[in-house]
């Protein structure tokens, strides 16, 4: 049951630093987000992050960076729960999705105990990185835009008019294009 679905808009995946580590596969066109500070953190530990900076140029993955108000309200929040130690981008991930809140449905993906902790308080969807997280709330198929039909096996074409499937993300129990 998810009366929610309803008045809330899109479901939006908010990504921490930990999310890129893992490798998370953005080839769909979903709502990923993350912020500049996180993404400095990324290449502060990755070397090459070209594949991330790929997904941004094509729009997979938007870089938004929460207002003032967001950023004082995530930390007052934290405080507030003892977490003292979150780090700047941290606080973003958290301002980011208060700022995405009214209007989207958030999930925030995250392998910090900090970061789920406040998330989950306020009221987050928290998910930890692609092998638990990201599969809890959906699954990658393949698909032909042209016929409309998804593969769930590893094509690479579609076997009907041979054009290149695309992978894409669905929500879990539903493959229609809700
Ligand atoms: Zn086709």
């Amino acid at each position: 049951m998810r009366g929610k679905e309803g008045s809330i808009g899109s479901s939006v995946i908010v990504l921490d630093a930990t999310a890129f580590y893992a490798g998370i596969p953005l080839l769909s066109s979903s709502g990923f987000y993350t912020t500049t500070a996180v993404l400095e953190e990324v290449r502060h530990i990755k070397k090459s992050i070209e594949a991330v900076d790929l997904l941004v140029e094509v729009g997979n993955l938007r870089v938004l960076d929460p207002g003032g108000e967001y950023t004082l309200k995530a930390r007052e929040y934290a405080e507030r729960m003892g977490e003292h130690r979150l780090s700047d981008a941290d606080i973003s991930l958290i301002a980011l999705a208060l700022m995405l809140m009214p209007s989207h449905e958030v999930t925030i993906v995250t392998d910090d105990y900090g970061v789920a902790n406040v998330a989950r308080a306020m009221g987050f969807r928290v998910s930890h990185t692609i092998s638990k997280g990201i599969r809890e709330i959906g699954v990658w198929v393949r698909y032909c835009k042209v016929c409309k039909v998804t593969y769930d096996d590893a094509s690479r074409v579609c076997r009907i008019c041979g054009n290149e499937v695309r992978l894409r993300l669905v929500r879990r129990g539903s493959a229609n294009d809700a």
